[in-house]
């Protein structure tokens, strides 16, 4: 069973009336957060817990630990976790109950294997420590498991397990030896603004002023952030382990058993005493509470219910025999916190001054160090050290309401050990926010993807029965349905819809000098449009955007629809009094046209003249098209001559009825988004998330290209420095002899057998006829014509080095 610490209170009787920061939450996630803080300086930081720490689901955890992830640097950030548990225990006095036994990662089947071939590549790179052991190597380190069932197995020495109580209290009493305060039995019952923007935070021990103040709350993150009207979309879930009596092969094995995950029997399992502990992700999740955690819910189980779980159990005791005979000692049910997508929601929250919050952090034991890592480093210096956008709060905007929550954060507990294919769309909560074209497009046979909650199209097939695909690392029967929309767009004119872009507006006599100073490029004069990169005090990029000038007082910024809350929070945190902002995304939807018989299509719904001499490449119009009005810009990301069409939402339909008109008898298609990133990727152009994210800078990303040096930036004198000192890794773009398969991302580049980089994105070039990638590798690799390795499923595959663009690198077409 697992242990309760209690009577650990904090040593302070009496609640100081202020401090820097107020953590509300003593699970190991705030515990975590407080001891970072600490660790970094801030020691006038208070931890409020309305029970005894670990009163949430820390105390009755499995207590499992990894490194695997589906995102490096969560990843990264869990093997920093691990490697942390040492230091506090020494710290604290206190044990963490540590055992590095080592883990696998079982395959049972090819698809497992290709998956864990993944994994092992990104491992690669990331400098991890993992290697394939065959089943008869498994069954050596694990003589319980029958290896039978299994392919191969993913090895890794820094898995383990610990005591999840002795691992709170060992984070929350290092901090106190660094000068911090927990109080016990304080709950926050009120959290309240002052005009100075400091928080009041009120307790039956009286009201405590801070300013800034983090939402821990674990299982009652919700109602902590009801107190301030936020609605985060976390659930909390039921969860089963059992614990198995003593069981004569574990007692008399001479060392720890190692832990494991099998993923297609949905089970993790680890050596407990003399006996094992077995966890299942039940395919069909049982949210826990949708209506509120109650207050009163204090260290209590909930009723076990086998039935559930039987179908898992059944499979898990074919391949670990011994766990099926030995008898169950106790069944845990207990219920933790999922977000929509598994991954925590930590940061600065949007649209608030000093409100953090850290929640819906489901694997508190791997990852709670890493989040208390990132959220120190994002309060004390502004930003996090390395790209944890994977994390942030912001990537779910208000279209992420408690309902949509409870459904995608059960659809994530049932996918825990679930694989998604690069090319799979997730079912859940579906069509949260459409367009008025959605079901046009529909119709015409689009397969929808979903973005900030958008559906928009992916690729377009024959109709709506033929709008199918199996998921799988392989190309599949998208592949020629997107060769036809490239086609189109190459030799006669495309539409695709742009409701997912993000549009900021700016407005006021300081918006000129504000975004001068915000953005490292140049800002337009009135009718025209720059790109710019937007970078961070640290140089790091935070932003890829087009800038266009409405009026000389008067600015959108065109980026990234999924960063877009995460630009608003950017932007509002350093708005002067002289310049208005709106984040008007939904405000202007759109289409873009690509291709050659673009400007023909266009000119026959337009009054003025757009030939190429009267409208020019990055010029900007608010005009009418086809009686609408919009904002017209001539500018396109698939490399062909285009034009993007921004209209209000209203406008939109009558807008594509007339586009396709006017396109019937010039060859008009549809595209999606695959087309576009495949005709992008042939003129080496990154992607926020992908190529360009705050992992990054403006030399390493060739942003730099865009950047006015005769001005002052944000981030002017760190590029500065990093272009002194000269980068590490560069961006490049990379042909790969492959056929069959593309990479889609975070594959291993090798040169001479040594992991030198990773590949951003990738996939198929349709116009050049080739497999292509884009990575960021080790500059002495980025030379241009260096033959490199990309490992694609376990296999190496030669590619090659570009000297810029694989697809018209002149730009003729696009600027014609
Ligand atoms: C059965 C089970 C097995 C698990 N196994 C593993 C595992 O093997 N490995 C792993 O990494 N993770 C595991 N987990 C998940 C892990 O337990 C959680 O990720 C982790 O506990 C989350 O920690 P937290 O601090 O966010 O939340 P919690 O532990 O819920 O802590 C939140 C704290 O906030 C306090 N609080 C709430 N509101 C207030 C308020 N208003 N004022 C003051 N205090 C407040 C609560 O009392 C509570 O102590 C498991 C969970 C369960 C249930």
């Amino acid at each position: 069973m697992p242990e309760i610490h209690h009577a650990e209170t904090g040593l302070q009787k009496t609640l100081p009336s202020h401090a820097k920061v107020v953590i509300i939450g003593g699970g190991v996630v705030g515990c975590s957060i407080l001891y970072h803080l600490a660790k970094f300086g801030w020691k006038d930081v208070v931890l409020l817990e309305r029970n005894e720490l670990t009163s949430g689901s820390s105390w009755h955890a499995a207590g499992q630990i990894h490194t695997i992830s589906s995102d490096p640097n969560i990843s990264r950030l869990q093997g920093y976790t691990i490697d942390l548990y040492k230091e506090i225990e020494e710290l604290s006095g206190h044990s963490v109950g540590l055992n590095m036994t080592g883990g696998f990662y079982l395959a049972s089947n090819k698809t497992w294997y290709d998956y864990l071939k993944r994994e092992r590549s990104k491992a690669r790179y990331m400098g991890l420590d993992q290697e394939f052991i065959s089943p008869a190597e498994v069954a050596e380190r694990h003589p319980l498991i029958d290896p039978k069932h299994y392919y191969a197995a993913l090895w890794d020495d820094q898995d383990g397990d610990l005591d999840p109580s002795g691992a709170t209290y060992a984070f929350a009493k290092a901090a106190r030896v660094l000068g911090a305060q927990y109080f016990t039995h304080t709950p926050a019952t009120a959290t309240t603004q002052r005009s100075d923007g400091s928080w009041d935070v009120t307790t039956p021990k009286g009201i405590i002023n801070a300013e800034h103040i983090v939402n821990c709350g674990g299982l009652w993150a919700r109602e902590v952030g009801h107190m301030q009207g936020i609605n985060n979309p976390v659930q909390p879930m039921e969860h089963h382990y059992l614990l198995t009596d003593r069981i004569e092969a574990v007692a008399n094995h001479p060392t720890r058993l190692p832990c494991g995950i099998d993923y297609e029997a949905n089970i993790y399992f680890r050596q407990e005493r003399d006996g094992m502990l077995l966890g299942t992700y039940e395919p069909r999740g049982t949210p826990w509470k949708v209506e509120g955690t109650p207050w009163d819910f204090g260290h209590e189980l909930l009723n076990p219910d086998l039935d559930r779980i039987a179908d898992r159990l059944e499979m898990s005791f074919d391949r670990i025999p011994a766990i099926g005979e030995a008898g169950i000692r106790t069944t845990i049910n207990g219920p933790f916190t999922f977000g929509p997508d598994g991954n925590p929601m930590i940061g600065p929250v949007p649209g608030m001054t000093n409100y953090w919050c850290a929640v819906g952090v489901m694997a508190g034991f791997c990852q709670g160090g890493g989040v208390g890592l990132t959220m120190a480093e994002w309060m004390i210096d502004g930003e996090p050290s390395i790209d944890v956008w994977a994390m942030d709060v912001a990537r779910f905007g208000d279209w992420a309401t408690p309902d949509w929550g409870t459904i995608k954060s059960t659809e994530n507990y049932e996918r825990r050990f679930v694989m998604t294919f690069p090319n799979e769309t997730l079912p859940k909560g579906r069509m949260q926010k459409t367009t008025a074209l959605y079901d046009r497009l529909v119709a015409k046979g689009a397969r929808m993807g979903q973005s900030f909650g958008l559906e928009h199209a992916l690729w377009f097939a024959d109709g709506p029965d033929d709008a199918f695909e199996v998921p799988t690392f392989e190309r599949n029967r998208s592949h020629l349905y997107v060769a036809r929309e490239v086609k189109a767009v190459q030799e006669a004119v495309g539409g695709i819809e742009i409701a997912n872009f993000a549009k900021h507006e700016f407005k006021g006599a300081g918006a000129r000098a504000y975004l001068d100073k915000t953005l490292a490029g140049y800002v337009p004069r009135a009718g025209r449009l720059t790109l710019t990169p937007m970078l961070t005090p640290k140089g790091k990029l935070y932003g890829d955007l087009t800038v266009a000038c409405l009026a000389d007082d008067h600015f959108m910024l065109f980026g990234s629809g999924t960063m877009q809350d995460a630009h608003s929070r950017w932007f509002e945190t350093t708005l002067p009094a002289d310049v208005s902002y709106q984040n008007v995304s939904e405000d202007w939807h759109g289409i873009a046209l690509s291709g050659p018989k673009s400007r023909a299509l266009l000119q026959k719904i337009i009054r003025e003249d757009i030939g190429a001499e009267a409208f020019n490449f990055r010029d900007l119009r608010q005009t009418f098209v086809a009686g609408v009005p919009v904002i017209l810009n001539r500018i396109s990301f698939s490399g062909e001559l285009g034009y993007e069409i921004y209209c209000r939402p209203q406008y939109l339909l009558r807008l594509a009825e007339a586009i396709e008109d006017a396109g019937a008898d010039l060859g008009y298609r549809w595209y999606g988004a695959r087309a576009l990133m495949s005709m992008r990727l042939e003129k080496g152009w990154g992607v926020w998330t992908l190529e360009f994210r705050p992992d990054f800078d403006a030399i390493s990303s060739g942003m730099d290209a865009f950047i006015n040096w005769k001005k002052d930036f944000v981030g002017k004198d760190t590029t500065l420095a990093i272009r002194d000192v000269g980068v590490a890794q560069k961006l490049v773009t990379l042909t790969i002899d492959v056929d069959g398969i593309d990479v889609s991302n975070d594959e291993a580049i090798l040169h001479d057998g040594t992991a030198v980089g990773y590949v951003s994105s990738g996939g198929y070039a349709h116009r050049v006829g080739k497999s292509m990638a884009m990575g960021y590798v080790n500059t002495a690799c980025a030379v241009p014509g260096t033959l490199l390795d990309v490992e694609i499923l376990g296999v190496m595959y030669p590619a090659r080095v570009l000297d810029g663009p694989a697809y018209e690198a002149n730009g003729a077409n696009m600027r014609a």
